[in-house]
């Protein structure tokens, strides 16, 4: 009885939806229901940020705070285990993925160190714990196929950069084809893991935080899916966080062009590079709560009948803005090519610039900066003057650029609020600009209330 003429669906369950039996049993029902092929799972809610926290504290010696970590990361798994009524042998094999979490952990405290190989190996035992965990819940309910936990390390390939590995899609697609034939065309499903991959010597990797819709998406386009679903808390993509603006509205559809906009800009609904694997594979993908799984959710689609100036708007928490500075840069060239060197070297991706004509100034993520290298290296070529907590707040919608008064708009809206670097060009979908981080989601609710409610 295989499915060869059916629907290929790799379906996606972020943390929340893993946060207890009770999440993981809807998270099954649903799996079973929509005849999912292939399950990608998220850690157990907050574990992921714990295991990070043991990454912080062990290279301190904090050893009791470390401890303290590994415990309640232990108390959450075995608590799910003990509401299913677990057999012994998934008992042993999660306490065995716990000692692990204590084994690298006490390695860490002990060497003083986390390396980015060491942090990987220790945050992506989440995801290897609640897919362990979860395939056992979806076997317990699934009446029409088997239930298998894949190691997704044998087919998701990456490079070597841990901590915010990038796939190596031929060996991706190879293995892919190799190990997952079942699930495209026999009676199993497989439960995976998000976030997580290996490099060709087999060594773990991770994506990156939130980087399990990404790791969703690359799976279905190395298994030739026809949808990706991505269960989360919300039920589909709104007109902006519902978390900031309450009455954000849900929206049935939206493009990829969009969609991808909104999750490069910050919005957490999306992983930003989700959206390239199913665009280049032409999969379609499905945005929904696992909560109200009968509840319309979002499509993403090529082409929607309307194309509103505003669709939706976003933040994008804990920016830095970079201002680079020499009276040399007036007239002369190779200067911006002396620039993006150096940050290309640090492997630094710049979000937003704008240039003047004797300064640059740019748009980066907080973390870029922990590097101080960087900042003496650019300190060579020119003054360099570094503000924080700053917050990036982006307009998407459409032909924004091209409409007559939309900045008047704008920042009439947002009236009392410093701004302080405006990004409009580039992209003719996207406009957006820096406040203090204290004031961006008033601005969210300004701009909200003027362009949508
Ligand atoms: P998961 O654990 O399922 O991956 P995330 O927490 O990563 O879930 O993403 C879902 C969250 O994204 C929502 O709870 C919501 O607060 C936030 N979010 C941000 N922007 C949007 C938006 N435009 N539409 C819906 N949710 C959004
Ligand atoms: N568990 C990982 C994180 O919290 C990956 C994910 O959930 O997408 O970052
Ligand atoms: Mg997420």
């Amino acid at each position: 009885m295989g499915n060869e003429n059916s629907e290929i669906i790799v379906a996606k369950f972020g943390g929340s939806s893993m946060a207890n039996l009770e999440a993981m049993t809807r998270s099954a029902q649903i799996s079973a229901t929509k005849n999912a092929n292939m399950v990608i799972v998220s850690a157990v809610y907050g574990v992921t940020n714990l295991l990070v926290e043991i990454s912080k504290q062990a290279p301190l010696g904090e050893g009791e705070k470390v401890e303290a970590l590994v415990e309640e990361i232990a108390d959450k798994h075995n608590q799910i285990l003990i509401d299913m009524n677990a057999t012994e042998e998934l008992k042993e094999d999660v306490s065995e993925l716990l000692s692990e979490v204590n084994m690298i952990a006490n390695g860490m405290l002990l060497l003083r160190e986390c390396s980015d190989r060491a942090y990987d190996s220790l945050v992506s035992l989440g995801e290897r714990m609640s897919s362990l965990i979860f395939s056992q819940v979806l076997a317990g309910i699934h009446q029409k196929k088997n239930v298998e936990l894949f190691d997704i390390r044998q087919v998701l390939k990456t490079d070597d950069q841990f901590t915010k590995a990038s796939p190596d899609l031929v060996a991706t697609k190879e293995k892919a084809q190799q190990h997952l034939v079942n699930a495209k065309y026999g009676d199993v499903v497989y439960v995976s893991q998000g976030f997580m991959g290996s490099t060709s010597e087999g060594l773990t990797t991770t994506l990156g935080r939130g980087g399990s819709d990404y790791s969703a998406a690359l799976v279905a386009e190395a298994m030739g899916a026809d949808t990706l679903q991505i269960w989360t808390d919300v039920a589909g993509i709104a007109t902006t966080d519902p978390r900031i603006v309450k009455e954000a509205k849900l929206l049935n559809e939206i493009t990829f062009s969009e969609a991808a906009e909104l999750a490069t800009f910050g919005a957490k609904i999306l992983h930003p590079t989700t959206l390239t694997p199913a665009l280049r594979a032409g999969i379609k993908v499905f945005v929904g709560s696992s909560y109200e799984p009968d509840a319309p959710g979002t499509w993403i689609v090529d082409k929607t009948d309307s194309a509103p100036l505003i669709r939706a708007m976003a933040l994008r928490r804990e920016q830095s803005l970079v201002t680079l500075s020499t009276p040399k840069m007036l007239h002369a060239h190779g200067f911006l090519f002396e620039i993006f060197k150096i940050f290309n070297d640090f492997k630094v991706s710049i979000d937003s610039i704008t240039t003047s004509e004797i300064s640059v100034a740019l748009t980066l993520d907080d973390s870029a900066l922990l590097n101080k290298k960087i900042i003496s290296r650019l300190s060579e070529l020119c003054s360099v003057k570094v503000e924080t907590d700053l917050t990036l707040v982006s307009l998407i919608g459409n032909e924004i650029n091209h409409t007559p008064d939309i900045a008047k708009r704008i920042f009439n809206s947002v009236e009392g609020i410093n701004v302080r670097m405006i990004c409009l060009g580039a992209s003719k979908h996207n406009f957006c600009f820096l406040v203090d981080k204290n004031q961006a989601d008033s601005a969210i609710q300004k701009l909200h209330q003027e362009f949508i409610q």
